[in-house]
């Protein structure tokens, strides 16, 4: 038991024999059906961690997959705006009900709940991570074949009660090439290892752009060390994403789920493969 132990595992990364006997893993509503769980992981805020949430999601829908999103960045929420939903959650059935993409993918995200999108969150941790709890607890997720939790990023309070209390089926890295790429794949990669969840692939977003003119790929930021990095921690599938306005505009503009060039649709692929994900 830790030093100063306060009984309550679900703050504590302590592996110590009280934590053995108790399963952490919350339960989710008892309307909702979920098959696989994805966490989306980053260092840092700002290398396309939403994005890549955004687009694998629309990637698994345009696949047929009953996909869902939980925002679990409840502080800088992103995932509404990035497919253009103005309704708010409404409660139903003992449960709050996700919204829906125009395409039909389900969403919870603090900021379909708040009455403005503009207004902040100023909370302390714990009050964050019980609300990243009861988007699993008290949100009704109909038949979903696929989530993608969008994480706060770094590994703080909230990805520990994440990590802990829900049942991933694996995470997903998102890093860029000037992000310090080894080390923050090593803490990521040594998080997930600590809460033996397997890691299934990683994205080297902002990666590159392509010229305009003659399509060559033009390394922004130098050469890229991703395959190796990947290599070392023996992560097999490696997405490498350009910077692309047309991207940045689709977000901007709530219309994600319409961008024509999907860049993930291969890696999900691969990942719903892992998965063995059946429709
Ligand atoms: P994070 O969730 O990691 O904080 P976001 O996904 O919100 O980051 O992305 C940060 C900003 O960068 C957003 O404005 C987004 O539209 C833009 N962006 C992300 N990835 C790309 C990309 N590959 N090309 C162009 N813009 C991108």
């Amino acid at each position: 038991m830790a030093e100063n132990c306060s009984h309550d595992c679900s703050s504590c990364g302590e592996n110590c024999s009280s934590r053995k006997s108790q399963s952490l893993k919350k339960q989710p509503h008892a309307l909702s059906r979920i098959k696989k769980v994805i966490a989306v992981v980053s260092g840092k805020g700002g290398v396309g961690k939403s994005m890549t949430s955004a687009m694998l999601a629309s990637a698994s829908n345009k696949k047929g997959f009953n996909t869902a999103i939980m925002d679990a960045d409840i502080t800088g929420p992103s995932i509404p705006k990035m497919f253009g939903l103005k309704e708010r959650a409404m409660g139903g059935e003992g449960g709050i009900l996700p919204v829906e993409t125009e395409s039909g993918i389900q969403v919870m995200s603090m900021n379909v709940l708040l009455d403005r999108e503009d207004d902040p969150v100023v909370w302390r941790g714990a009050l964050i991570s019980g609300t990243v709890l009861q988007f699993w607890t008290d949100v009704i997720w109909h038949d979903v074949d696929i989530m993608f939790i969008d994480m706060p990023p770094g590994t703080g309070d909230v990805p520990l009660t994440i990590f802990q209390s829900l049942p991933l089926d694996g995470i997903i890295i998102v890093t860029t090439p000037q992000d310090l790429v080894g080390m923050i794949v090593g803490k990521a990669v040594k998080m997930a290892n600590m809460m033996n969840i397997p890691i299934l692939g990683i994205v080297e977003n902002m990666s590159y752009i392509t010229c305009p003119d003659c399509g060559k790929k033009i390394d922004v930021f130098g050469e890229s060390h991703i395959e190796c990095v990947a290599l070392e921690h023996g992560i097999s599938e490696v997405l490498r994403v350009p910077i692309d306005s047309q991207l940045t505009r689709a977000a901007d503009s709530g219309k994600v789920e319409e961008f024509g060039r999907n860049y993930y649709a291969d890696f999900f692929d691969k990942i719903a493969e892992r998965l063995c994900l059946k429709k």
